[in-house]
């Protein structure tokens, strides 16, 4: 029995890892000439890694954990993002409470702490409501210009839209940043272990999947390719553009249509003197310029730094600009660590403009708890099953979601035929 898995991110990878393991005959269809998907690393100087997309773990990731240490994939060592509040858990006020830049100006921390104190008694006092808007609570809840305008700003961290459109349950609280880790040699390295043995076909976008009483057959630029399952493991966009026949069935066309894709990039810059920088930028940068969170990973061997900027794409060809991001990432460090940078290499990567991944993340804006469900349920009786980030019950929007996603989609295939050869 064959299955086509169709997109090698870390959702297809998984899948197919885990079908060939049942000794299932597996070919993965992938657009790109590339394995990893949203996980992109640039290779920089002194053999750092710069990461252009997926990069941290979050304590509980245990899928994501289990393959790291399965394919011997080394994590740094633990870094906490955000400090947790009086109670001893991290919220909106934690985000905040780190190094913020505000129309290009350090906040003092005596600035900083009044902002934070403000937000933390908001929230207590006018506790927001997961669906209603950042707007709407910063407007609600009667916040002062400054602190309103960095709650604002927090929506731009995912990176995703305006504050109008983005639920506070995107920003409060916070879903990671308490005990994290990244992978120092670039978090694709996970998928090209993975991909290691696989049947994996470059260049092979698919157009059509298309199923008759007997078969499905997975139509490409250049193939066609009949099998009795298939596992689609493309991002919401790309998976909207596949010419399904039979036609979707309407609930899984509206959980796709009511399911967007945030929007934007990242700006990565390595620096030197990496070490002193580092120390003085703190652990995070919020900004509510247009790098609106920033980061620096660990020190390279040549005391050189990689830090890392988050781009929300307000559509005003920043996004689109290499050599302007960086020099609003070098102002976003200079003004955060008062020293000026000596940048020695630097990349911009636009998640928007990537045809094959749509954008950034799923980013459902009502109905968390549904949507996921509904994404993830297998239809053509039972033959086309749905998988990646989206699809995940657990960590939905993460690479460990992705994976989690591919081994449940895998587990469908399974589950048929052992059903099937029982009968
Ligand atoms: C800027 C950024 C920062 C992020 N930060 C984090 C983070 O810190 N931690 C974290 O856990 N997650 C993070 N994520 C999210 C994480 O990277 C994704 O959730 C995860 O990698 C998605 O995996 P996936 O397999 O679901 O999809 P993808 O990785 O997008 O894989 C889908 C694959 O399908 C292929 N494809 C698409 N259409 C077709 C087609 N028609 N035919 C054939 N192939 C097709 C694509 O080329 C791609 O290879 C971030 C993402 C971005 C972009």
């Amino acid at each position: 029995m064959t299955t086509v898995v169709v997109g090698a991110g870390l959702a297809g990878l998984a899948a197919a890892s885990r079908l060939r393991a049942a000794g299932e005959e597996v070919v993965v269809l992938e657009a790109t000439s590339r394995v990893g998907g949203r996980t992109r690393t640039e290779r920089l100087r002194y053999g750092q890694s710069g990461d252009l997309g997926g990069s941290f773990i979050d304590l509980g990731q245990d899928r994501i954990l289990r393959a790291c240490a399965d394919f011997g994939v080394k994590l740094t060592p633990t870094i906490r993002l955000f400090e947790p509040g009086p109670d001893g858990r991290i919220d909106l006020g934690s985000v905040l409470d780190n190094t913020v830049v505000v129309e290009g100006r350090l906040l003092a921390p005596e600035e900083r702490a009044k902002a934070v104190d403000e937000v933390r008694a908001a929230l207590s006092a006018v506790p927001p409501v997961s669906t209603e808007s950042v707007a709407s609570w910063t407007a609600r809840s009667g916040l002062s210009r400054l602190a309103r305008r960095l709650v604002r700003a927090q929506t731009g961290m995912n990176p995703v839209h305006e504050p109008e459109e983005i639920p506070m349950s995107a920003i409060h609280p916070p879903h990671s940043g308490k005990t994290c880790w990244m992978i120092p040699g670039g978090a694709d390295s996970l998928a090209t272990a993975m991909a290691a043995g696989l049947d994996i076909r470059f260049g092979q976008p698919v157009r059509s999947i298309s199923r008759n009483r007997s078969e499905t057959v997975v139509t490409t630029s250049s193939g066609e390719f009949a099998c009795d399952d298939v596992i689609v493991a493309t991002p919401v966009t790309p998976t909207r553009g596949i010419g399904f026949d039979p036609v979707l069935p309407e609930w899984k066309a509206q959980a796709l249509a009511a399911t967007p894709m945030s929007q934007g990039g990242k700006v990565v810059g390595q620096y030197a003197d990496g070490d002193a920088l580092r120390r003085r930028l703190g652990e995070t940068v919020t900004s509510d310029g247009p790098i609106a969170f920033a980061w620096a990973g660990p020190i390279g061997e040549q005391d050189t730094v990689v830090v890392y900027g988050l781009v929300p794409d307000r559509n005003d060809g920043f996004l689109r600009d290499e050599g302007r991001a960086l020099a609003a990432l070098d102002d976003l460090v200079r003004a955060a660590t008062g020293a000026e940078p000596e940048r020695l290499a630097g990349v911009l990567q636009d998640w928007t403009r990537e045809r094959f991944a749509g954008g950034v993340v799923s980013c459902p804006m009502a109905d968390f708890p549904r949507l996921p469900a509904l994404l993830a349920r297998e239809v053509g009786q039972g033959r086309i099953h749905f998988a990646g980030e989206h699809t995940a019950e657990h960590w939905v929007s993460s690479m460990d979601g992705a994976l989690r996603s591919g081994d449940r989609a895998a587990d469908e295939v399974l589950l048929r035929r052992s059903v099937g050869s029982a009968l």
